[in-house]
């Protein structure tokens, strides 16, 4: 394609990436987001999801004569942050151009795009797997406008087309073929997915089509060429994605076991048989016909535009994690948890701000939190427990006024709605550690008293004669008793 698109480091300079029965898989991603403004790409007609059929398509989205498109700023400046989060070069002077081709959902007959100079060059996303980082360098992401939708309407064996799509805005973002596991693809997925919704550029709503991935796959003996590639178009899940791509490369690998030739093509995954299909073989850039679209001039993009966008932009998630880690002292795998997404995040914050400590924060957050979260399939932001309530209990924690044990059973009482205050439960429930020292010294003398044979075991050297008394007086105090309390008092009372 264009000259920005080269391939060669495919070649050298990666290291060979995990073999498949001997050979090495090849993936590169192209991936539509739409982009979430309010009208069209080119015109004001509305991109809301789920109108009546052909209600949100005007002459200018169908191209009928006397119309002339008009570039939404709000595309460009979402084209922009993507840029910035990303690290890409954005061009000063990009260009649409027409992309030529017949389809039923594409009255116009041409799809703009654009081709040779896009708006954002290069850049890179880096994520984790496992405990290994990647990178995937980017070749392009150009601006686009979305096509409409054929509807097979089986029961009555007949399509519509639907154009209400006609003209969203989409920016297209195409990898250098780095990737070279499915794990790792899906995990590029991933984290691009989680970049444009959390930079605000694209609402991520896979089912709506909001966020779809096409997977160029190819297979090589280590060292060899690069592979003809078929490529897995619309993956909307990221479940399907895996199961795609896994299914791809035994396919391939196979036919080129039975001495047969992968030839390029274009193919769907149905997730119904699990099996990818050739749809069409794929056509070249030639086939489009490109040329500049004469109705628009060139997107010019000022760079004190840049500016002003770079200083409305957001705290990326791997820069937050990092201050977790720094500020918080949180382990990398937690601060990248709590860093999902900006509402988990703030979750954090906040309960932070509450009072709690960060470590204890981040540990209720990612294991009791997120495991009822999921348990229920419901976001952080509708979590019954507010983060100022955990902040709260939290606190009652680390000022020993009740144990962890205690802290569930409150955090449950909060959780099914039973009360919205922390302390009232404890009060209520009984729930307080016993933190006066001369109730608890009445209470372990009681238990010195009739168990003379631990503790002639524990001065004769047997640690679990220690461990026992302090069960028998946790057992008297009904669980309340401060367990590091205990064990200090024990000692200091046993010599
Ligand atoms: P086209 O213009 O035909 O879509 P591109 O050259 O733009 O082709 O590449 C499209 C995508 O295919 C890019 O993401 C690129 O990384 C990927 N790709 C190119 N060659 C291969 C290959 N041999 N194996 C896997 N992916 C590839
Ligand atoms: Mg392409």
């Amino acid at each position: 394609m264009s000259e920005i698109n080269t391939f060669e480091a495919a070649q050298s300079g990666r290291p060979t990436g995990p073999l498949v029965r001997g050979y090495e898989v090849i993936i590169g991603f192209e991936t539509h987001a739409q982009l979430s403004t309010a009208s069209k790409i080119f015109s004001r007609a509305s991109t809301a999801f789920g109108a009546e059929p052909n209600t949100q398509a005007c002459a200018v989205d169908l191209a009928l004569p006397g119309t002339l498109p008009v570039m939404n700023k709000g595309a460009v400046e979402r084209a922009i942050r993507l840029g910035l989060a990303l690290g890409s070069h954005i061009a000063p002077r990009s260009v649409f151009a027409r992309k030529n081709y017949f389809y039923p959902d594409l009255p116009k007959g041409y799809q703009i795009s654009q081709f040779e100079i896009p708006v954002v060059q290069g850049g890179s996303v880096s994520f984790f797997l496992g405990d290994e980082e990647k990178t995937v360098r980017l070749v392009r992401a150009h601006l686009e406008e979305d096509a409409g939708k054929s509807l097979h309407e089986d029961f009555i064996g007949q399509s519509g087309i639907d154009l209400n799509r006609a003209g969203t805005p989409l920016l297209e973002i195409v990898t250098e073929p780095d990737m070279r596991s499915t794990a790792e693809a899906v995990a590029y997925a991933r984290e691009l997915h989680k970049i444009v919704t959390w930079i605000g550029i694209c609402d991520g709503n896979m089912q709506e089509g909001s966020f779809r991935c096409d997977a160029n796959v190819s297979v090589r003996r280590p060292g060899a060429p690069l592979g003809t590639r078929r490529e897995i178009k619309n993956l909307n899940s990221f479940k399907f994605m895996q199961q795609a791509i896994d299914y791809e490369i035994r396919w391939q690998i196979e036919e080129i076991e039975e001495g047969r030739q992968i030839q390029q093509a274009t193919v769907l995954f149905d997730p119904d048989t699990g099996e990818t299909r050739a749809m069409r073989t794929k056509e070249d850039a030639a086939d489009y016909r490109y040329f500049p679209d004469p109705d628009l001039p060139p997107l010019a993009i000022a760079a004190e535009w840049i500016e002003r966008v770079r200083a409305g932009m957001p705290e990326l998630p791997r820069a937050m994690a990092e201050r977790y880690v720094q500020q918080h002292g949180l382990s990398e795998y937690d601060a990248t948890q709590l860093t999902q997404s900006p509402a988990l995040a703030s979750y954090f914050d906040a309960a932070v701000d509450a009072g709690a400590a960060p470590k204890l924060a981040s540990n209720w957050i990612t294991g009791e939190i997120a495991r009822r979260l999921n348990q229920q399939d419901i976001a952080i932001t509708d979590a019954p427990v507010t983060a100022a309530q955990l902040g709260k209990l939290i606190q009652r924690i680390s000022d020993d006024t009740i144990s962890n044990n205690a802290a569930r059973t409150v955090f449950d009482a909060l959780w099914t709605g039973e009360s919205q205050d922390v302390d009232a439960v404890i009060e209520a429930k009984g729930l307080k550690q016993m933190s006066d020292s001369g109730a608890l010294e009445t209470i372990i003398d009681a238990v010195l008293a009739t168990n003379q044979k631990n503790i002639d075991e524990y001065r004769a050297g047997k640690d679990k004669a220690f461990n026992a008394l302090v069960g028998q007086v946790m057992k008297a105090s009904q669980g309340k008793a401060n367990p590091a309390q205990v064990n200090a008092l024990l000692k200091a009372k046993l010599g």
